[in-house]
Parts: structure tokens; C-alpha cells; sequence
């Protein structure tokens, strides 16, 4: 048999209109780290997720360590931050050498718990040590319930960052997580829900912030012809070439979260009906966008595991991925504190990520439900023999 083009979980898909913005560069000799495609991304990009003031970056990963540096997160310096997520999550922290404390998720949206956020502030305070910052990550396009733990963080006067990496494209009571806090982060890299092949951008509604992040990511020029530096500088900047590919993806944004909400839809009426799969819930505070779908096995119901599934899939050519390792069971982070953390612990065991991409072909969508049912189908098989 012939080998079938391998389905990623959630590859890049172009619109057609990101040429033009590149040759735009091109013509223009823009192929720089700046120039007017950064200008007008990050311009564009406000206007669609609400932010007053914005810079685009080299990554994601960047923006979150730029928000960690002003704030001025240093050496033994605590920070929360959710423990279901991505490692670039908490990474910048120990960039910084600050120490994170990990808090385990809700089962609603499975981001970060309020109420255990807002336990550990009230300890934190009573101890003398609040942290320096929170780090809340809205997961799989879902966002979390923001108004407690903004509520909680303002009563401390913790600052809030937002990690909305993977969250464009979503709502919070109308409004884009990643403008909530003092600041908010969204990735671009390949994966996401759109992108520049890799990219990042860091929104604030504090002109100030964003223009400290700008200096910071340009090496920390200081204004002086002959290149004086007085803070550690970073080289973090988008190039204008990758810039325009992000303004060709931000205009289909909508179309990317309808294509990725028609894929869960898909999934959920052709799989629901089995016993022991359950899909990742849409909390009533917004719309999930459904970047990835993702479904929880339970194998005593299912007769099979998420890994036996996950392996299924794979064995036919096909990318599926267990749901984040949290960080509080990582080697890097051992030794590091952590609050609660058997609810993202259970996501984790029987959570699994299902190929996703706004481009999936329909004939490889059908594909990946009829392994999943054939690995629920077999155990029965054999049961009933
Ligand atoms: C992708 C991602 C990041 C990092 O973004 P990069 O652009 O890849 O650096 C951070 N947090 C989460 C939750 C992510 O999924």
C-alpha cells in the first residue's frame, strides 16, 4: 500500500494574501527587523484583539520574557503561573531566575482556578511575600475565567500576564483574552491558529510597557547616536518580511476559528456517542476556538487509552498529541512549588489533542474517526467473542 501524506495536528495554511506583502517588502529593499509591514501588523493586530499598543517579536516566548523583564522579575522572585500548559509558559521565569509555583485548572475551561489562585494570594499575603507576578494561560483557544483572578490579582496588587498564545481568536465576555491584564502575549509560530512561521506579539494598554519591551527587544539602545547602552538588550524584533505574512493571516482570522470550530463540530457527532470519550468543554464566558480538539478517554469506559489511540493514529500516517505534560511533573521544574495539581494531572493521562488544522481535509478528518472508533470497536470485538 502506498504511504499516504502524513495529517499534522495543526500545519500552517496560507490565505494568498501574504505574497503581496512580502514583495511589498521586497520592492521597498524593507528586509529589515523593521519597516512599515511591522508597523501596520502591529497596528492591525490592536484593532483586532482590542489592545491599545502592541509590538511584534521574534516569538511568543520573547514577548513573555520582555512583560517578565519590565516588571522586573528577578533572581529567587516568585511567580504563578498555570500549570497546564507549554513549558514556554514558565521558561522566561527561569530566565530570570525567578522561582514559579505552579496552580492547577478548573475543570470548566481547565485553565487556571480562581479560587486556589486567589487562596494562594490570600497565604502569600498573610505570609508578607505576594509575588511578582501571575502568569495565566488560556489553553487549546479556550480563555480562562479572567474576572476573579483579575479580581483576585488587583486586590494584591499582583500584575497580571496573559499568555494567549494559543488563544487568538477566542472570547471573554466579548472581549480577546490577552487584554485583561497589564500585559498579554499572543504566538505566531507555525502551529497556531495563524501564523508568521514563527513570530509573537506583546500587547498592553500601558503605552510605557510597550515601549520598554520595544527598546529591550532592539538591544536596549538608549537615544544617542553613538549606541549607548544602560539596561541588558535582547535582539527579539520581528523581521517586515514575516510581518507581512502575519497581515495576510490576521485577515482571515475568522475564517480560520470557523474552519476549527466545523472540525470539533465534525468530531463531536461522529465520536460523542462512544462510551468514555468526553470532549473539552466551551465555558460559558466565551467562544473557545476550537484550535485544537481535543477529547479525554476514559479507558475503563473506552477499553482503550489515550496512547493506544494516539499510536492507532500514528500508525496510519496520522499526528495526534497528548494533551501538555504539566509543569509541576517536568524534571526542569522539580523542586519548584506547586498548588493542587491532580485536576491538569488527570487531563493529562487521558486528554489527547486531535488533528486540527483549519485546512484538514474532510476525507482525513473521516479518516481519524474511524480509528478512534476501530480502537473502541476492537476491545468490544474481543469482549464479546
Ligand atoms: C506556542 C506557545 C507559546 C510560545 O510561543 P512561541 O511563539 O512558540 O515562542 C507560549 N505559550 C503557549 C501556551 C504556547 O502554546
Amino acid at each position: 500500500m502506498m504511504s499516504r501524506p502524513r495529517v499534522y495536528l495543526s500545519p500552517p495554511h496560507m490565505s494568498g494574501h501574504e505574497q503581496a506583502y512580502v514583495q511589498e517588502a521586497f520592492a521597498s529593499n524593507w528586509v529589515a527587523p523593521l519597516g512599515p509591514n511591522v508597523d501596520a501588523f502591529e497596528q492591525e493586530f490592536c484593532e483586532v484583539v482590542g489592545a491599545s499598543h502592541a509590538v511584534a517579536l521574534s516569538s511568543g516566548t520573547a514577548a513573555l520574557h520582555l512583560a517578565l523583564l519590565h516588571l522586573g522579575i528577578g533572581p529567587g522572585d516568585e511567580v504563578l503561573v498555570s500549570t497546564l500548559t507549554f513549558s514556554a509558559s514558565a521558561n522566561p521565569i527561569l530566565y530570570q531566575h525567578g522561582r514559579a509555583t505552579f496552580i492547577d485548572s478548573e475543570t470548566d475551561s481547565w485553565n487556571m482556578n480562581p479560587a486556589l489562585l486567589a487562596e494562594t494570594l490570600h497565604q502569600r499575603a498573610q505570609q508578607g511575600t505576594l509575588p511578582k507576578a501571575v502568569i495565566l494561560v488560556h489553553l487549546y483557544g479556550q480563555s480562562a475565567d479572567i474576572d476573579p483572578i483579575l479580581a483576585a490579582c488587583q486586590e494584591y496588587d499582583v500584575p497580571l500576564i496573559e499568555d494567549a498564545a494559543e488563544a487568538l481568536g477566542a472570547t471573554y465576555k466579548g472581549k480577546t483574552p490577552g487584554t485583561y491584564g497589564r500585559a498579554g502575549i499572543f504566538s505566531f509560530n507555525g502551529n497556531k491558529i495563524i501564523t508568521t512561521s514563527g513570530g509573537g506579539m506583546l500587547v498592553s494598554d500601558d503605552e510605557a510597557l510597550i515601549s520598554h519591551a520595544r527598546k529591550l527587544a532592539t538591544q536596549a539602545r538608549e537615544p544617542a547616536p553613538h549606541y549607548q547602552h544602560a539596561e541588558i538588550g535582547y535582539n527579539y524584533r520581528m523581521s517586515n518580511i514575516l510581518a507581512g505574512i502575519g497581515r495576510g493571516q490576521l485577515q482571515v482570522l475568522e475564517d480560520r476559528v470557523q474552519a476549527r470550530r466545523a472540525n470539533f463540530a465534525f468530531y463531536r457527532e461522529e465520536l460523542s456517542d462512544l462510551p468514555g470519550i468526553t470532549f473539552m468543554p466551551e465555558a460559558p464566558w466565551g467562544r473557545h476556538s476550537r484550535w485544537l480538539t481535543v477529547i479525554t478517554i476514559d479507558p475503563a469506559q473506552y477499553g482503550a487509552d489515550r496512547e493506544t489511540v494516539r499510536l492507532a493514529l500514528e500508525a496510519e500516517n496520522i499526528e495526534a498529541r497528548p494533551v501538555w505534560k504539566p509543569m509541576h511533573l517536568q524534571p526542569i521544574f522539580a523542586g519548584y512549588d506547586s498548588v493542587g495539581g491532580a485536576v491538569a494531572e488527570s487531563f493529562f493521562a487521558n486528554g489527547l489533542c486531535l488533528p486540527s488544522g483549519s485546512n484538514l481535509h474532510p476525507t482525513d478528518q473521516a479518516r481519524v474517526v474511524e480509528i478512534v472508533r476501530r480502537c473502541n470497536a476492537n476491545i468490544h470485538h474481543e469482549v464479546w467473542r
